[in-house]
């Protein structure tokens, strides 16, 4: 089923539309969450939680690949911005992401080429791998626990490249979208995410 937005729609005004935001959640996302409901009734992968269906999407059929992906994707999106995002992550993440990436400014320089190099629809993830942070993109609704997509891992943020994300508000303007992100990255879900997964 389709998790509640954990914030209104406007919230992340002006940032985000909340046009946008109704239309994302409302539509995009619940269409995600139907059509996997109907390729996985009857079957034996009806029983299966998310992460084991995601992990295998590959090998069990594509509209469980693109609609899996998306079900999951976009439940990890709402909850890794927030009104109240933006700013630097501390602690712990803050430590891996200058150990494993040079830098914070590094990071979001390497982040935003991955969503703005992205041809067509896809996501940036920042994920973990072998305990190590790694940044990388994917294409349609794939991501980093999917076998054979270039880069892997457990992604503890991702950013969704989709035009349906920001044509409505940004236009062509991807880039734009891209920096405003940044101002609402929630990053204390971001470490809790990054703590389960090293
Ligand atoms: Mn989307």
């Amino acid at each position: 089923t389709l998790p509640a937005l954990p914030y209104a729609h406007e919230a992340l005004e002006p940032h985000f539309d909340t046009l946008t935001m109704q239309i994302h959640h409302g539509k995009h996302h619940q269409a995600y969450v139907d059509n996997l409901n109907k390729a996985v009734a009857g079957t034996p992968n009806e029983g299966k939680s998310l992460d084991e269906l995601v992990k295998a999407a590959g090998s069990i059929s594509p509209a469980v690949r693109n609609n899996g992906g998306g079900f999951y994707n976009h439940n990890l999106f709402w909850t890794v911005m927030s009104p109240n995002g933006g700013g630097l992550p501390t602690g712990d993440l803050l430590a891996a992401i200058e150990r494993d990436l040079g830098s914070f400014d590094e990071f979001k320089t390497a982040f935003a080429k991955a969503g703005v190099t992205q041809f067509g629809s896809g996501w940036a993830w920042l994920c973990v791998k072998d305990g190590k942070l790694e940044v990388c993109g994917t294409p349609n609704q794939d991501n980093t626990l999917m076998p054979g997509v270039g880069c892997g891992g457990t992604p503890i943020l991702g950013m969704d490249v989709w035009e349906h994300a920001y044509y409505l508000h940004y236009q062509n303007r991807r880039p734009d979208y891209i920096e405003a992100f940044f101002n609402v990255i929630n990053w204390d879900e971001v470490a809790r995410r990054y703590a389960e997964a090293k």
